[in-house]
């Protein structure tokens, strides 16, 4: 049985001193048509989103995906959102979930329609896919050129690659592109050759007993999986670190990780048809850890 629950949300503004925005919230059918035919999030992909693991009812890392919303919708010009307010929203959504199984809340920030007076919200709450293959038997992958140098960002902010806008196309069209050179997934690097991240999660690398993930620089969004492993990891007495890593360290790696807040942690099997040897044990345990209830 899928489940699914649908929210439109009045955007308050950031500093609306409410503590109950119950009043702000409309339930409306998921299945049924909701948003005008004006959306700029349709018509443009004009907005920010977050995609939250729920785990047995429970919203994993919910401030840090607030964080993040906040954090591109300064990237994009959006007006702040209202922590107290999706807060209140995911919680609404995390309370009509499963007591089992997982789940994924979405939170969507719109420009609105255009010409329109103000953004549009809404949070959505649906079951997870079943990703146990992938979590289990890993993932291989293949490295895409994202057409862009590594002082990109910092040349064109407007390309808002640090943001999680609603313009995922280019990200899909990488999947396929992947999905044609018989891999499961991409991993972009940039034009002068270092990696990126991947079209909808963060790459760790393990030498020995050091983990690495590409420099949250402005390039590639801050994933927050990658941040909640790196801070476990530490406490576990590994040593973590950001880096600049050119494409060759995919080969030479001892192990490779895809992370995301609703996959969890994919093993990375193969690179470019070169296979890489996968730590089923350190998987395993990294994966138990992401499964737990996390704030
Ligand atoms: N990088 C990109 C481009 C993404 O789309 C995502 C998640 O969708 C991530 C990284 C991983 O972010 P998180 O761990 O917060 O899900």
């Amino acid at each position: 049985m899928t489940w699914r629950f649908a929210l439109l949300i009045e955007p308050a503004a950031s500093d609306d001193p409410r503590t109950d925005f119950a009043d702000t919230f409309a339930v409306v059918d998921p299945t049924s048509p909701a948003l005008s035919i004006g959306e700029l999030s349709t018509q443009r992909g004009d907005g920010i989103f977050e995609s939250i693991g729920v785990v047995a009812g429970h919203p994993q890392e919910v401030q840090a995906h607030l964080e993040r919303l906040a954090q591109s919708a300064r990237l994009c010009d959006l007006p702040a959102p209202n922590a107290a307010q999706w807060r209140q929203a995911v919680a609404r959504a995390a309370a009509e979930s499963p007591a089992s199984g997982e789940g994924v809340i979405k939170l969507i920030l719109s420009r609105g329609v255009e010409h329109g007076p103000a953004p549009t919200a809404w949070v959505t709450a649906a079951q997870a896919a079943d990703n146990t293959a992938a979590r289990t038997r890993g993932i291989r992958v293949v490295t895409l050129d994202r057409g862009y140098d590594s002082a990109a960002p910092a040349r064109a902010p407007w390309l808002l690659l640090g943001a999680k806008t609603l313009s995922y196309a280019v990200n899909m069209a990488a999947l396929r592109e992947a999905k044609r050179r018989g891999a499961d997934d991409a991993i972009f690097v940039s034009s002068d050759g270092l990696v990126l991240e991947a079209p909808t999660a963060s790459v760790i690398l393990r030498f020995g007993d050091r983990f690495v993930t590409p420099e949250p620089s402005g390039a590639i969004l801050h994933g927050t999986t990658q941040v909640s492993l790196f801070e476990h990891l530490a406490a576990e007495g590994h040593e973590v670190a950001y880096e600049s890593i050119p494409v060759a360290d995919l080969a030479r790696a001892d192990a490779a990780w895809l992370v995301s807040s609703v996959r969890l942690a994919a093993p990375i099997t193969a690179v470019d048809g070169a296979e890489l040897a996968m730590d089923a044990e350190l998987t395993a345990s990294v994966n138990r850890y992401l499964l737990s209830p996390r704030d």
